[in-house]
């Protein structure tokens, strides 16, 4: 199970955010620091730390990120233009924020590979 985080406080609106979807499982709201015109993050109400506790009772919930961000998608238009979904998993995937999110990126061609490589060359 994950620690408390800003996210369980947005989901208990103890802070405030960008809320654009909600059901009895998840919730989305939008990126604080955007990187593309859409970005979002859906999250599971329950809170699983990373990639790495996903188990089989909880990969339902996970999935069910999937389906929310395609209907984000429909309902937002960007579906057929198409949209980038991620999550980044420990220190060297990225993650800052340990409650398990789906980055929804959309609105524009986005770059590939998505990442920066830190390494210093030569
Ligand atoms: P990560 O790096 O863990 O994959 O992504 C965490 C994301 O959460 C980042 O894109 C960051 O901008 C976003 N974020 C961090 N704190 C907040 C916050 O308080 N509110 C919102 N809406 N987004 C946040």
């Amino acid at each position: 199970m994950a620690e408390e985080t800003i996210f369980s406080k947005i989901i208990n609106r103890e802070i405030p955010a960008d809320i654009v979807y909600e059901d009895d499982h998840a919730l989305a709201f939008k990126d604080i620091n955007p990187q593309a015109p859409v970005h979002l993050l859906i999250i599971p109400k329950q809170p699983i730390a990373t990639i790495n506790d996903i188990d089989d009772e909880t990969a339902a919930t996970v999935g069910h990120l999937y389906v929310v961000a395609s209907k984000i998608a429909a309902e937002q238009g960007f579906a057929e233009d198409g949209y980038r979904c991620v999550m980044n998993c420990n220190e060297h995937g990225g993650q800052t924020v340990y409650h398990i999110h789906l980055h929804l990126l959309a609105g524009k061609p986005l770059g590939w590979p998505p990442y920066t490589d830190n390494k210093k060359q030569g």
